[in-house]
């Protein structure tokens, strides 16, 4: 804690955005409090794992240090998507499913080994102390109440953050941006040798737009097999949860297979009103930093908390910690990749009005053509939206409706 009582930065939250802002502000020489209100950090894991060669080198770059092969569990060889009628669009290229209950956990050690101090417990509130002009953190653990003064609170606390909450934001999203991803691991022989990630469109799969996955992990036929979707459509079938969807995709396409864990998560697929107010700044999925289409979060995440940490670094270096003090995340965040997600978010929401006849058409468009990685989601959906000039159309009429 600083000399007058008060940490420089306190990190709520110490998934990989936390703990990237808390490693970042201690290596910068802030005195920084990591709170988590998990027992074990990183688990349970709800996340399918999954990223790509570029997400991988971000997240090399944005550590400052090689991966560590713990880290990951199987390199995968490319990506097939499949439509309603079984039509299997491939994208060539390496990608990787990671270990995230050792990634976190060893990220969370490298905070530490920076120098910012971690406790274990839950975040009730947020209020301003107006004299000594900080933020107070109040954290409960094994029933004590403690209070923790800030300069700058980031709040890394996942979607539809308390802690933006606290700070006057509002971080609710509607139920057509939140989607609620559920997925088990799963053991089947059929997975031997499958060495790319599937992913699965279509209203049979998960109507509305969302997706199911297998992401094979390992050489030993397992897969975190998952579904994500839009809480609008389960709100319209009824359904409160997408297990039941999960399970009937299971069992149509495996004949023998073992649940062996099983995780559910909340995927923000659209920022909050707001990332930053005054002390406080939101990263990773707390500011809803996730490929709106893929809904992958864990570079954006790593990458949101270090430009975090460094913007609160040059905040208290020059005592304004207000907003309009920490307005810079928002132009750094929109050059690191906040600039694509706003393009992709558009896109997401079209392709949440698509129907499975042109989920086959634009998959027929792609088939033959030759698809690879190193080609960018945005320039990828692009292809896709352009392709086909009825839906090329629909995209438009679907910009000036919701004067996009
Ligand atoms: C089913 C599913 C599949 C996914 N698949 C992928 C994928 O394949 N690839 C990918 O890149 N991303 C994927 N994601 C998204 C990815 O997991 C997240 O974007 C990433 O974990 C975000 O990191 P974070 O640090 O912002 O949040 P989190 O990892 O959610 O960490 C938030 C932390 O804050 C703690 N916390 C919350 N509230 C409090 C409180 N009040 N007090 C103290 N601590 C608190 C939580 O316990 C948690 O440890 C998936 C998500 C889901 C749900």
């Amino acid at each position: 804690m600083g000399k007058k009582g008060i940490f420089d930065v306190v990190v709520v939250g110490a998934g990989p955005a936390g703990a990237m802002a808390a490693k970042t502000a201690a290596e910068n020489g802030l005195d920084v409090l990591l709170i988590e209100r998990r027992t074990q950090i990183g688990i349970p894991v709800q996340c399918a794992e999954g990223t790509s060669e570029e997400g991988l080198r971000i997240l090399k770059d944005v550590l400052g240090e090689e991966i560590d092969p713990h880290w990951i569990a199987k390199q995968i060889e490319g990506v097939e998507i499949i439509t309603p009628d079984r039509t299997i669009v491939t994208v060539e290229g390496k990608g990787y499913i990671l270990e995230r209950r050792i990634l976190d956990r060893d990220l969370a050690i490298r905070a530490v080994r920076a120098g910012a101090e971690i406790v274990k417990g839950k975040a009730v509130g947020l209020v301003r102390d107006k004299e000594a002009d900080c933020m107070v953190v109040n954290v409960v653990s094994s029933e004590q109440n403690y209070f923790f003064p800030a300069k700058i609170v980031i709040g890394a606390d996942g979607p539809e953050s308390k802690i933006g909450e606290w700070a006057g934001i509002d971080t609710k999203l509607n139920l057509s941006d939140k989607i609620i991803g559920k997925q088990y691991l799963i053991y089947s022989p059929e997975l031997e040798g499958l060495d790319r990630v599937r992913c699965f469109l279509g209203d049979r799969v998960a109507p509305g737009g969302g997706y199911a996955w297998i992401f094979p992990k390992g050489k030993n036929g397992t897969a975190n097999v998952g579904i994500g979707m839009f809480k609008n459509k389960l709100k319209e079938y009824g359904i409160p949860v997408p297990d039941y969807f999960l399970d009937v995709f299971i069992a149509r396409v495996f004949s023998k297979y073992q649940i062996i864990e099983k995780t559910a998560g909340k995927i923000p697929g659209a920022p909050p009103s707001d990332t930053i107010a005054d002390n406080v700044v939101l990263a990773g999925d707390a500011a809803g930093f996730v490929n709106p289409i893929t809904g992958g979060g864990l570079r954006t995440g790593m990458e949101s908390g270090k430009i975090a940490a460094e913007v609160a670094v040059a905040a208290i270096s020059k005592g304004d910690t207000s907003k309009q003090g920490l307005a810079d995340y928002k132009r750094r965040i929109s050059l690191a990749f906040g600039k694509d997600n706003e393009q992709l978010l558009i896109m997401r929401r079209f392709s949440q009005t698509l129907k499975d006849e042109d989920y086959d058409d634009l998959g027929h468009f792609l088939q033959g053509m030759h698809l690879s990685s190193e080609t960018s989601s945005v320039t990828l959906i692009r292809k896709l939206l352009f392709s086909n000039p009825g839906i090329t159309a629909r995209f438009a009429a679907f910009k000036v409706k919701n004067k996009l």
